[in-house]
């Protein structure tokens, strides 16, 4: 990480946000080039930076969808950024038979060997059923469909 800063600046005249590195001299708006620009908000990560940038830039009605969906799905925000998160989908793909069954145990192993404990490989296959993207066929059964 180092110790490198990065700035979400505000735009003095058309209130616009623009994202640099912290300590950057005479960085002028994106949108109007005017060199009028107040820090916002400091990060120290250049991803949580832009994010926050498109974030502000985006109409509020829009903002709040934006944020709303990302809560739902925590894998798809850049600021969880760092550790790498398991692929709930891919794993239980790459779990499944020929016949589209779920090697329940093959899944469970795998999602442990990257640090997924089996009550969260319980709440995928709940989450994919409730998503339709899984039947359960019995006690511990489940079908890709
Ligand atoms: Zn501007």
């Amino acid at each position: 990480m180092g110790d490198q800063r990065w700035d979400m600046l505000r735009c003095d005249s058309c209130g616009r946000s623009s994202g640099g590195r912290s300590g950057q001299r005479s960085i002028a708006c994106r949108h109007c080039g005017s060199s009028s620009l107040t820090i916002a908000e400091s990060f120290d990560n250049a991803g949580q930076m832009a994010q926050a940038v498109s974030s502000a830039n985006l109409p509020p009605e829009i903002r709040k969808e934006v944020e709303d969906a990302l809560s739902r799905r925590p894998e798809l925000n850049p600021s969880n950024g760092g550790a790498i998160r398991p692929n709930p989908v891919r794993m239980i793909q790459s779990a499944a038979k020929d016949d589209g069954s779920i090697d329940m145990e093959l899944l469970v192993r795998e999602a442990v060997k990257v640090g997924v404990d089996e009550d969260e490989v319980k709440r995928w296959i709940e989450v994919s059923e409730i998503e339709g993207a899984l039947i359960r066929e019995g006690p511990g059964e489940y079908r890709l469909l």
